[in-house]
């Protein structure tokens, strides 16, 4: 049976050049090393280890010092709220986030609540877009950081992060964006975003899992976050992940090179799918906003039947996607995202999400395009929820 993987929102395949550039870290023989040893094995880690995180810094156009390596997106999602949130809580106590935020982000945000931090979740239009002029109005000062996602995970609209920035500037409050969909798949450039702070998360674009980094600008008054050794200017103990850390250095090389490509690649084939899947089924919406969005992102709601089961059937074809969210799809709660566009429940629970990569090809959106609307056809027919005539 064929298989066509289009859940690259929820992890990509390591490239081939990423495993290669790992294995030597990884064996008895070769650079086993701490990076933090004095000696010659601990010395080749370390100097293996900053020569990735030049590769990382200069793929946002940051500062090697302004990279912390971290264990992945969501880590860096909590070091960047935490670190910021207790490191100025003498005076302030405010954060501006929104509705649409990964878990990483709203479940900290929920427990600061929970010790005496106050917490604005800003609303987003029905295509997903944070008003920036909302932002600005929600500011007090009492504000310490605002923290809003470059793009969704999930409907894939792009925020317009360099416009807020503008309006922030000057207010005394930092700005953390989290990246992880947007670093190696569109252009990420920290000065023109206008950032203090930015997650990301290796294997969201093509590196290893359990590797991430966050990126703090030069002057950022930060906590530490995992208590601990001296590693990275003493703002996150433990030993590097030094493997991991070099599958992400050349995950980095590799996007910067590569990126105009990968943008025209998934373009053409996401409006390939996207107007195909509009044009042949009935009852269809595509969510996000229509132009700002990712290049790899088809997010729909199809009517009167459950994601759930359009998920399991394109499994058994071959089609792997995904539905809400992929953490919260052992959940049987509607995605928030879609909650905060407006979705009435049941249009939120029939949401499917097909996220586009590089191995996928002309013919793989075909093979979707031919089973899909059967598919639909299927459950409709079984469908309780069809008005029929
Ligand atoms: C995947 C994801 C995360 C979490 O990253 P991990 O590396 O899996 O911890 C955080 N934010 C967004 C927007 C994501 O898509």
């Amino acid at each position: 049976m064929r298989q066509v993987y289009m859940d690259y929102a929820a992890t990509t395949p390591p490239l081939p050049e990423v495993v290669e550039a790992m294995l030597p870290y990884l064996d008895e023989k070769r650079v086993f090393g701490n990076p933090s040893s004095l000696h010659s094995f601990g010395q080749e880690a370390r100097a293996a280890v900053e020569e990735a995180r030049a590769k990382v810094a200069a793929l946002i156009n940051a500062d090697p010092r302004e990279i912390v390596f971290t264990s992945g997106g969501t880590e860096s999602d909590n070091f960047a709220l935490h670190g910021v949130l207790y490191a100025n809580k003498d005076k302030k106590d405010h954060i501006i986030t929104t509705k649409i935020e990964h878990s990483a982000i709203l479940a900290p945000c929920r427990f600061l609540e929970k010790q005496g931090f106050k917490v604005t979740y800003l609303n987003v239009d029905k295509d997903g877009l944070v008003d920036p002029e909302e932002v600005k109005a929600a500011i007090t000062d009492k504000t310490a950081l605002v923290s809003i996602m470059h793009a969704n995970n999930e409907i894939g609209t792009i925020e317009p992060i360099a416009e807020i920035a503008k309006l922030l500037n000057g207010k005394g409050v930092y700005f953390h964006t989290d990246a992880v969909q947007t670093v190696g798949q569109i252009n990420v450039d920290v000065k023109e975003l206008g950032v203090d702070l930015l997650s990301a998360s290796a294997h969201k674009f093509y590196g290893p899992k359990g590797a991430g980094f966050l990126y703090i600008k030069k002057g950022t008054r930060m906590k530490a976050f995992m208590l601990g050794g001296e590693q990275e200017q003493r703002r996150r103990g433990s030993t590097e992940n030094v493997p991991g850390i070099m599958g992400m250095g050349k995950a980095c090389e590799i996007a910067k090179i590569d990126l105009p490509n990968r943008i025209k690649h998934l373009t053409d084939l996401r409006d390939k799918l996207s107007q195909g899947l509009l044009k042949i089924i009935p009852d269809i919406h595509l969510n996000g906003h229509p132009t700002k969005r990712l290049p790899k992102n088809v997010d729909v709601s199809v009517q009167f039947i459950e994601g759930e089961s359009m998920l399991l059937n394109l499994d058994l074809e071959g089609i792997a996607v995904s539905t809400g969210s992929a953490c919260s799809s052992s959940t049987l709660e509607p995605s928030h995202v879609l909650l905060a566009i407006g979705k009435p429940p049941e249009e939120a629970h029939g949401s499917i999400r097909f996220t586009l990569g590089r191995l996928n090809t002309e013919a793989d959106v075909d093979y979707v395009l031919d089973i899909f609307p059967k598919i639909v056809e299927k459950l409709r027919a079984m469908s309780p929820l069809v008005r029929r005539k």
